[in-house]
């Protein structure tokens, strides 16, 4: 039996840093969006093990987020059978799209029907929450607001159907030295989680646009001031609203339509960049 699954990728309509926890980790409330963009997984049954073949420029052993997915589920249910997963990456890599988190998701959902093990919602959340802050939103995708590490989950109405052109640079990010260099103090507009809701439930691309925020992007752009010339050029190119995804350091703009988004993606030309159109996915 063989499974094909698409793990979708994420952006940050709003991120809010409320504070650093006692655990290490800091106490977030986001605003999740699913985009088409998506990395295609093949899952196959196997008599027994674990194994992954990638291709992308990603591990492809017990260091991909993937891979770990498949051990925590078979552990936790003490399953005896095996598999085999074929992972092609289409997301960029560290490039605050969650795209590992997005592989992990899928594994999780994947394996819970090929090895026909019944899991329920709630376990499944638990399993995603051990695997990363990401994963428990990319189980089920669609708008939400994330609270805590990102695991307290609010689904929230589906944002209208927009455009969106992604801007990875040639350079990735740490997810941790960017919340290391969080300082508490914010340059930028605080994210108001409440009026991009109100955006959210109005069907308002401009509300929308308009309320785009997160309290990590002067600390990226602080590391890389070239994502400011990014930025700049993204709206100039006539995006609507432009902001950093999570902890970057992927740039996205968003725009009326995914036609519109391709008109700008073809437009663009940043050295070294890799530009994406695509949209939200509800
Ligand atoms: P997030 O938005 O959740 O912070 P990200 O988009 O910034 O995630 P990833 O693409 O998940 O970052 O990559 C972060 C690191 O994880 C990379 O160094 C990469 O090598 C590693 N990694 C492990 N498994 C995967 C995977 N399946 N896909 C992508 N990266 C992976």
């Amino acid at each position: 039996m063989q499974l094909k699954l698409k793990a979708h990728a994420k952006i940050n309509l709003t991120l809010k840093v409320l504070g650093k926890r006692s655990d290490g980790y800091h106490q977030l409330e986001t605003i999740m969006q699913s985009l088409e963009l998506h990395d295609e997984l093949t899952i196959e049954q196997r008599k027994e093990g674990i194994e992954l073949s990638v291709q992308g420029a990603v591990p492809a052993g017990r260091d991909n987020l993937a891979y770990r997915a498949a051990e925590v589920i078979k552990r936790y249910t003490r399953c005896s059978k095996g598999c085999f997963i074929y992972l092609v990456k289409r997301i960029p890599v560290a490039a605050g799209l969650a795209g590992g988190s997005t592989d992990a998701a899928a594994v999780l959902l994947g394996l819970n029907k090929l090895w026909d093990l019944g899991l329920t919602k709630q376990e499944l959340l638990q399993l995603a929450e051990k695997l990363g802050a990401d994963v428990p939103f990319c189980l089920w995708g669609g708008t939400a607001l994330a609270r805590g590490k990102g695991e307290e989950l609010t689904p929230l109405p589906g944002a209208p159907e927009m455009g969106v052109v992604l801007v990875k640079p040639h350079f990735g990010v740490s997810t941790a030295e960017v919340y290391r260099g969080w300082a508490g103090a914010c340059l930028g507009e605080r994210p108001d989680t409440a009026a991009m809701i109100a955006a959210l439930q109005q069907g308002s691309i401009a509300g929308i646009a308009k309320n785009l925020a997160n309290d990590l992007e002067y600390v990226t752009l602080q590391m890389h001031p070239q994502l400011q010339e990014i930025k700049e050029a993204v709206k100039k190119a006539g995006a609507d609203g432009v902001l950093m995804s999570g902890s970057g350091p992927t740039i996205f703009g968003l725009t009326d339509s995914e036609e519109q988004a391709r008109e700008i993606a073809g437009r663009l030309k940043i050295p070294g960049a890799r530009v994406i159109a695509t949209a939200t996915l509800s």
